[in-house]
């Protein structure tokens, strides 16, 4: 059983992003640049975007933080993308999730100039993954397909099973997982599908993207499967200082016997959404400037 470690791919995305970068400022006098709106005072939110910046800086990258309160009105917070969207100074543009309840998060994707889209998120970058066509792809899903391509995990002809079909995760995970020369045969599952065990005990590859803690267990699994566990759950745990611990919607323990590979929880899949951010972040500004240079 191999333990797939998130870790060592984004090393070597980072690895090859930092040379992309200083071949970049090279050529242009500019560093690609991230801009990172948050809206309100979510701990959660505010640890992602924190991540989001160390990992710009990290690279070379500039970021720039807009912090919003929690009562700003939908209005201002368009008319501030509108203005990111016209600005030639910035590249990417992520407007972190979740939003109070007041604004309309479809409007606010759907504002982002899909050029600056690097979260993945827009229709229009939906629409191009569903089809084949190049485009921004949600950094989750993508950090799977890195993962399983430096673990040469093959996709061709091998039974995928998604359990979730959030926008974010599952439905892109399955567009990715299908296209031509990824050639997998996929089965999408959610809360309304039947004898959920039995599908899952079909999968060569078990994609666990549903939130709830230690939900896949070893009946639910086929002996050499690989697993892949996207959840990222907080459970109540009196003994570490911060009052919780991080685990996965798999049951590792119970699980890893069973599997020829497994993403463990923390250091699996969520090292990998950001490093794919800063790629994304990247390809951005490598196409806005080559467009400006037309
Ligand atoms: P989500 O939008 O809440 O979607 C969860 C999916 O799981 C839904 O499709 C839901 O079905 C399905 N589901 C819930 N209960 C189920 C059950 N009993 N049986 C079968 N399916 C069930 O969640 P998400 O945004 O995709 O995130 C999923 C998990 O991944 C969360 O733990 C989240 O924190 C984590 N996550 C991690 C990363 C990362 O960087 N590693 C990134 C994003 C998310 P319905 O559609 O029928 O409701």
């Amino acid at each position: 059983m191999r333990v797939l470690k998130g870790k060592d791919v984004a090393e070597q995305t980072y690895g090859e992003l930092r040379e992309r970068c200083a071949h970049f400022v090279g050529r242009y006098g500019y560093a690609p640049s991230l801009a990172v709106v948050l809206v309100g005072d979510d701990p959660a939110s505010s640890s992602y975007v924190a991540s989001k910046g160390k990992a710009c800086e990290d690279l070379g990258f500039s970021h720039v933080d807009y912090h919003l309160g929690e009562d700003v009105g939908e209005a201002e917070l368009l008319s501030l993308i509108c203005t990111l969207n016209g600005d030639d100074t910035v590249h990417g543009i992520l407007v972190q999730l979740p939003l109070p309840p007041h604004i309309d998060e479809e409007v606010v994707i759907k504002t982002i100039a899909v050029e600056k889209d690097v979260d993945g998120f827009h229709p229009e970058s939906v629409g191009n993954l569903l089809i084949g066509r190049s485009g921004f792809v949600s950094c989750t899903p993508l950090g799977i397909m890195h993962m399983l391509d430096y673990y040469q995990i093959e996709t061709a002809g091998k039974h995928v099973v998604i359990v979730g079909r959030s926008n974010i995760v599952g439905k892109p995970m399955a567009s990715l997982l299908i296209q031509k020369g990824r050639d997998a045969t996929v089965t999408i599952c959610h809360s309304r599908t039947e004898d959920l065990p039995s599908i899952t005990r079909q999968a060569d590859i078990l994609i666990a993207a549903i939130g709830r803690p230690l939900f896949i267990t070893a009946s639910m699994v086929k002996e050499g499967c690989t697993v892949i566990d996207v959840g990222i759950n907080r459970v109540e745990d009196p003994s570490r200082t911060r009052g919780y611990r991080l685990v996965g919607d798999v049951d590792f323990e119970s699980v890893a016997p069973k599997s020829s590979a497994i993403t463990p929880v923390p250091g699996g899949v969520g090292v990998m959404t950001i490093a794919m951010l800063m790629h994304n972040t990247m390809v951005a500004a490598e196409q806005l400037a080559a467009k400006r240079e037309q």
